[in-house]
């Protein structure tokens, strides 16, 4: 019973270290959040210990009858705050979710179309070397050249070139609403399943802030740690007819016994997303990346090449093109983390420089908003952020201004009295 700084001094530092980064700096990794603290105590319980295979009620182990109350609380959360019929909460993550999806509605062979990796898709959409890419036949589709949109009619057009078994609309780098309805009618042309990833936008629709992809389509798979703040993992909402296919294809098709403490931790992250705090926190994540896109666009940073893709975003995130600027995606990320900004470079469509590099950055608001951000704040960071992307930034003084909004607006207070 010894804690943790004893038993392994290492480990333990290394937590308070990252600790103190996550303090320290400000956390615009798009995909990245902070989970409350009554989801980290969720996920640090004694529910880890505990064996659990199969389903509630039909267990492959015994004493499973108080995890059996935690899972059916996460799957009823799950379907109430979706709208859906079913909800599978056992996906260790996001990229696991997704591929039992594959597994139940293809077979080896068949044909899965989705956006294109380079144009904002996610790797288990079709990537080459990603299972998705291995096990499937690609047809990919890409944004428009002059728009960087989705355009619905090329959408069409590729399905039905490549007739696929199933169409994936989703995405990891894309600051645009999708047309969910438009998507199932395409998708019901051809004769496919339509799968919505919604692993980056899921706390929006539970805000009710994006329009809501369950009712249109067959399957819906997101995380649970990004916009919607709980514990790093994943979920798949479907109707009734996919439900026996799916349980299946995640256990025993991917994987073992599900991490109860984790599925203890969505229970509670979905129980906060149906709250109204949790609403306005989406909406100041939204109004965040908005500023963020206005103050990026504006004249005295465009001068310098810099530029958002699509004009614009609906959602929590905003793509920076730099594919005219002096500055490409690694040195910006560079000086950005020097200045105590943490965003990633992100490759923008048709991308000159090579992944490594890139000519783009992927900037979101979600952790900032929890963090208590409002409007003003946003305007700050979005100042700070247009003033190092131009040539010969004081990245000295950027650091101070960021050092007072972290101050300002303290992370996981008393966390050490825990
Ligand atoms: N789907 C989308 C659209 C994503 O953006 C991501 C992660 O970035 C995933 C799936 C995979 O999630 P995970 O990292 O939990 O495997």
């Amino acid at each position: 019973n010894q804690p943790l700084s004893e038993v392994d001094p290492d480990v333990s530092r290394a937590i308070d270290q990252e600790l103190g980064r996550q303090r320290s700096t400000l956390e615009m990794i798009a995909s990245e959040n902070f989970a409350p603290r009554a989801v980290l105590e969720a996920q640090g319980s004694v529910l880890t210990n505990k064996y659990a295979e199969g389903y509630p009620g039909r267990r492959y182990y015994g004493g499973c009858e108080y995890v059996d109350v935690v899972e059916n609380l996460a799957r009823d959360r799950a379907t109430a705050l979706f709208g859906a019929e079913h909800a599978n909460v056992q996906p260790h993550s996001g990229a696991q979710a997704n591929t039992a999806v594959m597994a139940a509605l293809m077979q080896p062979g068949d044909t899965l179309m989705g956006l294109s990796l380079a144009h904002g898709g996610h790797l288990t959409h079709g990537m080459k070397i990603n299972v998705s890419g291995k096990l499937y036949n690609i047809a990919a589709y890409e944004v428009d050249p002059d728009s960087y949109r989705i355009d619905m009619d090329k959408v069409r057009e590729t399905a039905l070139e490549a007739r696929p078994k199933v169409i994936v609309a989703g995405w990891s780098a894309y600051s645009r609403q999708l047309d969910f309805e438009a998507f199932r009618s395409i998708a019901d042309e051809v004769d496919a399943k339509l799968w919505v990833d919604m692993a980056h936008f899921a706390g929006l629709v539970a805000a009710g802030l994006h329009p809501n992809p369950v009712p249109h389509a067959h399957v819906t798979t997101s995380t649970v740690h990004k916009t919607l703040a709980g514990p790093r993992s994943g979920v798949i909402l479907s109707t009734e007819e996919f439900k026996k296919k799916i349980d299946s294809a995640v256990f025993p098709g991917q994987q073992g016994g599900p991490l109860m403490h984790a599925i203890a931790g969505k229970a509670v992250a979905f129980k906060i997303a149906a709250s109204e705090d949790f609403a306005e926190r989406q909406r100041r994540t939204i109004e965040g990346a908005q500023i963020l896109a206005e103050r990026l666009n504006a004249p005295d940073v465009a001068e310098h090449g810099v530029s958002v893709l699509t004009g614009g975003t609906d959602v929590h995130l905003v793509i920076v093109d730099l594919r005219n600027s002096e500055l490409d995606g690694k040195q910006a990320e560079d000086l950005l983390h020097q200045a105590g900004i943490t965003v990633n470079r992100n490759a923008v469509p048709w991308d000159p420089r090579p992944p490594m590099t890139t000519s783009g950055l992927r900037i979101g608001t979600p952790a900032l908003a929890t963090r208590g951000f409002g409007a003003k704040e946003f305007e700050e960071v979005a100042d700070v952020i247009a003033a190092a992307l131009k040539p010969g930034a004081d990245v000295d003084a950027l650091r101070k201004r960021v050092d007072a909004l972290t101050e300002q607006f303290p992370l996981y207070p008393g966390l050490e009295e825990w």
